[in-house]
């Protein structure tokens, strides 16, 4: 069984003593059931990956002693997810896909079309926090608060291409779209349940940076067209092009 793998956002370094916070020391000690002298992998995006010995140790709170470290961190690609919430456990369903597929930056977009109004930001900041720690990332997505469609593609910057996925068709296959525009600060829009507006699609399709994809010929869940999308991109434009790292 590997060593519990947690987020440490103070600075790591060998023989740094870590004091865990009440619910992380829950976590090692009662649901992970690690006691004293047990090892335990504290990473963060500055310092990469260390390991750690349990010290005094109980459900309130835990210390550790850095040990070695065990890798540098690496970062994921400049890519950003819009999406527009949808019905909670897809949401979740989006963000925890979001953080292993290796997303920077997480934006909800609300539409005409949006369901949710009230995205918790501090949920899903804990939903993608644990995604984090399980894919062996060493950064955590930024979460941003909801904003208004609009008010994002009036501030879009020309230097990030903004990869539509438009189920209303018009597109090109979004494999010969990313051919045709390789990219590597991009960001993906996926729209609500109900899809975008013909006012939204034509306000999207009149930014410079926007690139309308189509996933193919079937109406994808919004869940199912942001795995879709991410995996597509990491595959032909991001880190997955570099095939698998030689694990330890
Ligand atoms: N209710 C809409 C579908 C919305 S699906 C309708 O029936 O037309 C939710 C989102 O997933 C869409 O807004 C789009 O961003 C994405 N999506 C789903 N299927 C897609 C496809 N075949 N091509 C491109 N994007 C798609």
């Amino acid at each position: 069984m590997t060593d519990p793998r947690l987020y440490c956002d103070s600075s790591l370094s060998a023989a740094a003593e870590i004091r865990l916070g009440r619910d992380e020391s829950h976590y090692l000690i009662s649901v992970m059931r690690r006691k004293t002298g047990d090892k335990v992998r504290l990473f963060n995006a500055q310092d990469g990956e260390w390991e750690a010995e349990i010290g005094a140790a109980d459900r309130k709170g835990a210390v550790l002693t850095v040990g070695a470290r065990l890798r540098v961190a690496q970062g994921v690609p400049d890519l950003d997810l819009l999406f527009a919430p949808v019905k909670k456990a897809r949401t979740d369903f989006i963000v925890e896909k979001a953080a292993e597929l290796g997303v920077r930056r997480i934006r909800p977009v609300l539409t005409q079309r949006t369901i949710a109004d009230k995205v918790r930001i501090d949920r899903l900041g804990a939903l993608a926090k644990e995604a984090a720690e399980q894919t062996e990332r060493f950064d955590l997505p930024e979460i941003f608060e909801a904003e208004k469609l609009a008010a994002i593609l009036d501030g879009w910057p020309a230097d990030r291409v903004l990869i539509y996925c438009d189920e209303a068709g018009e597109a090109l296959p979004m494999a010969t779209a990313l051919r045709d525009r390789p990219t590597n600060k991009a960001a993906i829009l996926i729209g609500p349940e109900g899809g975008f507006t013909p006012e939204e699609r034509a306000r999207i399709r009149s930014l410079p940076s926007a690139l309308p994809v189509s996933l193919g010929p079937r109406i994808l869940r919004a869940d199912t067209a942001a795995a879709a999308a991410l995996s597509l991109w990491q595959s032909q434009c991001g880190d997955w092009a570099g095939g698998a790292q030689p694990r330890e």
